[in-house]
C-alpha cells in the first residue's frame, strides 16, 4: 500500500552534523586524532551550533583542512526562503545538502493561555513553574532584569516558542484532506536533517537553549512514524545533545499501528498525538485510506500500551470537515472511544488548500462538538491555525514557494546566522 521509500540513511554520510558523540569519536580516530577531538567536534556542532567547519576554533586548521579534504562538511540545513504571518508565525524552505526542500515553521508565543500550536502538552510544566501571566505582565518583568541574562525569546516578550519540523519529503499517508499529501512521497529525512531544522531556526533567532523555552512539534510534512529510526535518533539529537527536553516534545502520527507499539518501549519518548480525524472506521477510511490497513480499534489499543507519566495524558487531533465529520453523532461517538482513556481531544479546523474538496465546519458546529466533549468530561482544545496565511498551518505545507496573493505576508531574505 505505500510507496517503497529511499533509503537516504544508506549512503555514505559524508555530513557531520547528524552524527552521535560515538561516531564522531571513531571518525577522528580514523583521521589519526585523539579522542578529545571528537569531544570538541560534538560540543562545535550542538553547543556551539556551527555552520561551517572553518568555526571550528580549537581545532588546528590543518586538521579542518583534513577534514574538508576528506569531503566532510557541516550539512545543516539551510534556509533559503522565509515568509513571515501577521501572527508572528515564519514558515521557511529548508534546503538539504542534496537540493531537496521541506518546510518548517516557527510559531512564537506569549499567550499561556492559548492551545494554539499543538505543543500545550508542556503548559501544564509552565504553570508549574510559575509563568502564568500575559505578556505585557511578563514584558515589564523582562525590562526590569538585566537583559544580557535572559534569552533571546524573552527579549522580545515571548514566554516560549514552538518549532514545527518536517520528517519527510512528501508523505506517502495520503489523507484526502492534506495538502503535504499531494506531493507523493519523495524520501525521508535522515537524523540529521530532522534536528537540523530546528537548530536553523535556533541559529536564526538567536535562541539561547536552557534560557529560552523551546517546543518541538514533530508535526510538519510526512508521517514521522514511517521513518521511525531517523525520527528516534533525531530525538535522541535534540534531547541528549543539543538540550531540548523530551517533555516539551510532541509527535503526531497518522497511525502507524507497530510503530506506535516500538515507541511505548523507548526509553526518551516525546509526548505522542493521534490523528483520529473522525469517529468511525468508515468515516476514517474515507479520509484517511489508511485505515484499512489499521482501524481505529488496533490504534487506541497501541496507544494504551504507552506507559504515562504523571501529568501525562495522550492528545487526539481531530480534524473538523464540514459536514463529514463534526457533527453531534459524531462527538458522541469519539466520546464511546476515548471512554476511560487519559485522553484530550485538539480540534483543528479544516485548513483550504488548493484541489482540496472539503468545506469549513461551520462555527457553531465547531462549538457545539467542543461543548458535548467538555460537558462529558473530556477536555477539548480548539487549536488556533497559525500563519494561515502563508500557508503554514496544518496540513498545509507543501514545499512550495507559491503563496496567495492576497496573503499579508513579508519576505525576508535568510538571516545570517545569528546564535545564542
Ligand atoms: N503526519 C502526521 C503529522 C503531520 S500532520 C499526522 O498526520 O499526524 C499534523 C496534523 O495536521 C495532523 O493531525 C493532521 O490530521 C492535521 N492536518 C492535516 N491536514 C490538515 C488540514 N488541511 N487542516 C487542518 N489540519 C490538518
Ligand atoms: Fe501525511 Fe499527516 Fe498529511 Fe496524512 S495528515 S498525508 S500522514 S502529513
Amino acid at each position: 500500500m505505500l510507496k517503497k521509500i529511499k533509503d537516504v540513511t544508506a549512503e555514505p554520510q559524508k555530513r557531520l552534523f547528524g552524527l552521535l558523540p560515538e561516531e564522531i569519536k571513531t571518525l577522528m580516530g580514523d583521521l589519526g586524532q585523539k579522542s578529545y577531538r571528537g569531544v570538541q567536534l560534538t560540543q562545535a556542532l550542538y553547543n556551539q551550533r556551527i555552520i561551517g567547519l572553518e568555526e571550528i576554533t580549537v581545532f588546528p586548521a590543518a586538521l579542518r583542512e583534513d577534514l574538508a579534504n576528506a569531503g566532510y562538511t557541516v550539512g545543516l540545513p539551510e534556509i533559503v526562503q522565509a515568509a513571515r504571518s501577521v501572527d508572528g508565525t515564519e514558515r521557511y524552505l529548508m534546503r538539504m545538502s542534496d537540493g531537496e526542500t521541506v518546510e518548517t515553521v516557527w510559531m512564537p508565543d506569549g499567550d499561556g493561555g492559548e492551545r494554539g500550536d499543538g505543543s500545550e502538552a508542556s503548559l501544564e510544566e509552565e504553570a508549574l513553574d510559575g509563568l502564568e501571566g500575559n505578556i505585557s505582565e511578563f514584558g515589564q518583568a523582562a525590562g526590569k532584569r538585566d537583559l544580557r541574562n535572559v534569552g533571546a525569546l524573552e527579549q522580545k516578550g515571548y514566554r516560549r516558542a514552538t518549532i514545527c519540523i518536517s520528517s519527510q519529503v512528501g508523505c506517502a499517508v495520503n489523507c484526502q484532506f492534506c495538502l503535504t499529501a499531494k506531493l507523493g512521497i519523495k524520501r525521508n529525512l535522515t537524523a540529521g536533517e530532522i534536528a537540523g531544522q530546528v537548530v536553523a531556526v535556533l541559529n536564526r533567532h538567536g535562541i539561547k537553549i536552557g534560557k529560552d523555552r523551546i517546543n518541538l512539534v514533530f508535526m510538519g510534512m510526512g508521517e514521522p512514524f514511517l521513518n521511525y529510526d531517523e525520527f528516534i535518533r533525531s530525538v535522541e539529537l535534540l534531547v541528549r545533545h543539543i538540550g531540548i527536553p523530551e517533555s516539551r516534545m510532541t509527535v503526531s502520527t497518522s497511525g502507524i499501528e507497530p510503530a506506535i507499539r516500538a515507541f511505548a518501549q523507548e526509553p526518551l519518548r516525546p509526548k505522542l498525538a493521534l490523528s483520529l480525524n473522525a469517529s468511525n472506521d468508515l468515516v476514517r477510511e474515507q479520509v484517511m485510506p489508511i485505515t484499512r490497513k489499521w482501524n481505529i480499534a488496533q490504534l487506541l489499543d497501541a496507544v494504551q500500551t504507552i506507559p504515562l507519566g504523571k501529568r501525562e495524558w495522550v492528545t487526539f487531533e481531530y480534524v473538523l470537515l464540514g459536514g463529514v465529520n463534526d457533527q453531534p453523532e459524531h462527538a458522541r461517538e469519539v466520546l464511546d472511544l476515548l471512554k476511560g482513556m487519559r485522553a484530550k481531544v485538539n480540534l483543528i479546523v479544516w485548513n483550504p488548500g488548493p484541489g482540496i474538496a472539503y468545506t469549513q465546519p461551520k462555527p457553531e458546529d465547531v462549538a457545539i462538538f467542543q461543548k458535548m466533549l467538555i460537558d462529558a468530561g473530556m477536555p477539548a482544545y480548539i487549536r488556533r491555525p497559525r500563519g494561515r496565511d502563508i500557508y503554514a498551518a496544518c496540513g498545509q505545507l507543501k514545499r512550495t514557494v507559491d503563496l496567495p496573493e492576497a496573503a499579508a505576508l513579508v519576505e525576508i531574505a535568510p538571516a545570517a546566522s545569528r546564535r545564542g
